[in-house]
């Protein structure tokens, strides 16, 4: 049975991430987000706390590298474990500022993705080490299937030739997990992820992006030509097994969707608590003991509002849930997604239509958090493909079947 108060042993770490959130994150969340692609140093004392705090127990794996899914004897009892963690503590830290969680030293989505698919000894070799995730390029988004970017095996080698872009925090970290097909005929079976270690030979980032929102977070072009990376740096399994299929590079997803999620919903929740505080400043009353109808419109759109967000918030601990107690949860990670991502950009927009000119200036981060929130609704893929995910798996129909 799932139960969905916050589980007593995580309520220490969540306000934890609560405190650092308010304390250290949203007093530099303007100044990072006016000076775009400055580097926010505020985040390596913060990050190297979080380290400290990994280190020691006191907040057991939670944050990107969280959502692995553990080894246990199943003797069929319940667990709240590092995936749930994660997406509480993201949630936390979100409210904070999105943008600057994205910037949080080895809490890359390539630290996800290590986490999820790496083998024991690789886990141990990319410990700490700073990890963005290179899926995106020129020619293939929402569609990665279509992937281009090459990897040649030679010797003990993979060789690597093709251009990545919109990679999160791809100029800031220590490493990149690459997405590369080993064979462009053996379709979806022959993508493959690789760590690329910045410094290697034939990696260069080739410029930044400016965004409409999560301005702190750095998002670079990386250009691969000839670069060579060792074998043991491919991530799972090297055979190209099309009766797996994708299944190894899409084990990824089903960790970072809600992950991603879980930052909707940090963001939302920041947008709805400073709403309120400025709607009863303006003398409106939101009452629990009424029903929303016979309200003002502000009070019941606000209802509204918290119960989309509490619908997204509940699939994204049932997805990590899931996870944690090892069972499959892709179906579950792409409604989370979907609706958080939704619900995300929907609250954030809706909050500064109800709050008016302070919704809409900058004496407020309400109109930051409405530019910041869209990007949720896009990366790790889009409202639309999680819609079709969710539909496929539903109708059990197959990617070429429904696309
Ligand atoms: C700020 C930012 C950060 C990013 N960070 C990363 C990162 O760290 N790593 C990375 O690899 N990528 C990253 N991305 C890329 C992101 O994942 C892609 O933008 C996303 O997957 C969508 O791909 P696309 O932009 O090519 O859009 P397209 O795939 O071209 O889609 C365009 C529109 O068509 C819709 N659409 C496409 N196919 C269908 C369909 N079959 N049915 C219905 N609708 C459809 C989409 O939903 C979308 O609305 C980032 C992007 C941004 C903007």
């Amino acid at each position: 049975m799932i139960n969905l108060d916050t589980p007593r042993k995580h309520r220490q770490l969540v306000e934890q991430a609560h405190q650092v959130a308010l304390n250290m994150l949203r007093p530099i969340s303007r100044k990072y987000d006016l000076a775009e692609h400055e580097y926010p140093k505020e985040l390596d004392l913060l990050a190297a706390m979080i380290d400290g705090l990994s280190e020691s127990g006191a907040s057991s794996g939670a944050g990107a590298s969280g959502v692995r899914r553990e080894e246990r004897a199943d003797d069929g009892s319940v667990r709240n474990g590092t995936n749930l963690a994660s997406v509480l503590s993201v949630a936390e830290m979100c409210w904070g500022d999105t943008a600057l969680l994205l910037s949080m030293p080895r809490q890359g989505l390539g630290n996800s993705a290590i986490a999820s698919v790496a083998d024991p000894e690789q886990a141990i070799r990319f410990d700490g080490v700073w990890a963005a995730m290179a899926i995106t390029e020129p020619g293939t988004g929402s569609d990665s299937a279509n992937i281009r970017t090459t990897a040649v095996k030679d010797g003990d080698e993979y060789v690597l030739n093709g251009e990545k872009i919109y990679v999160t925090a791809g100029g800031r970290c220590e490493a990149v997990v690459v997405w590369a097909t080993l064979d462009r005929s053996a379709g979806r079976a022959a993508i493959k992820s690789f760590v690329v270690p910045k410094g290697t030979p034939g990696m260069r980032v080739d410029r930044l992006e400016h965004k409409l929102g999560i301005r702190a977070s750095d998002t670079a072009t990386i250009i691969f030509e000839d670069c060579r990376v060792p074998a043991a740096n491919l991530l799972g399994s090297p055979d190209v097994d099309s009766a797996k299929g994708f299944a190894g590079a899409m084990a990824t997803f089903d960790n970072t969707r809600p992950l991603v999620a879980a930052m909707a919903v940090g963001c939302a929740r920041a947008a709805l608590d400073l709403t309120r505080e400025l709607l009863e400043d303006a003398g409106v009353v939101i009452d629990y003991d009424r029903p929303a109808q016979v309200q003002s419109a502000a009070a019941a759109r606000f209802l509204q509002m918290e119960a989309d967000l509490e619908g997204a918030q509940l699939l994204t601990l049932q997805a990590a849930w899931l996870a944690d107690n090892r069972r499959p949860n892709s179906l579950e990670a792409s409604m989370a997604k979907a609706k958080a991502g939704r619900v995300g950009s929907d609250v954030t927009l809706s909050c500064v239509q109800l709050c008016g000119t302070l919704g809409y200036s900058e004496g407020e981060l309400l109109e930051k958090w409405a530019r910041d929130s869209k990007i949720l609704d896009i990366f790790e893929g889009t409202q639309q493909i999680q819609q079709l995910i969710v539909a496929r798996r539903i109708l059990g129909l197959t990617s070429s079947e429904l696309r």
